[in-house]
């Protein structure tokens, strides 16, 4: 396990929720107003509450929903930057564990889930659905 529960990456959170994301997590019970954030151009995002990610166990440290957590938060640290594209977010503190192989490999599912999201958001602008 690479993970090193510093909390970082959930805290001040603005990863972005998919579809499915939404359903599984409203199917886990907890009631989209509670985690969900539209912004203006129709993006679904993890809500925040006290600095960190509604689902952030500060005392645990620990996600309340690992097992359903979104597929976003599955493949981070890998993300994708507007300027370099896909890399290994340098606020991870085990950024230095990822092997090139495993870049790619969850590099390609990053860009899948956005491709998806984008298409998602853009249905929702169309719809005014947010
Ligand atoms: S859903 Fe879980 S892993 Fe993702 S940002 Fe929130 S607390 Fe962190």
């Amino acid at each position: 396990m690479w993970c090193l529960r510093c909390g970082d990456c959930c805290t001040e959170t603005e990863m972005l929720l998919s579809r499915g994301d939404i359903e599984r997590l409203e199917r886990n019970g907890y009631p989209r107003e509670f985690f969900v954030l539209f912004d203006r151009e129709g993006y679904a995002k993890l809500r925040n509450q006290h600095g960190h990610c509604v689902f952030f166990n500060v005392e645990a440290r620990r996600c309340k929903v690992y097992e359903s957590r979104p597929l976003g938060c599955r493949l981070y640290p890998v993300i994708y930057d507007e300027e370099k594209g896909i890399v290994v977010d340098e606020v991870c503190r085990a950024q230095n564990k990822f092997s090139e192989k495993l870049l790619e490999r969850k590099g390609k599912k990053v860009l899948r889930l956005l491709k998806r999201i984008d298409a998602e958001a853009e249905g929702r602008r169309n719809m005014q659905q947010f």
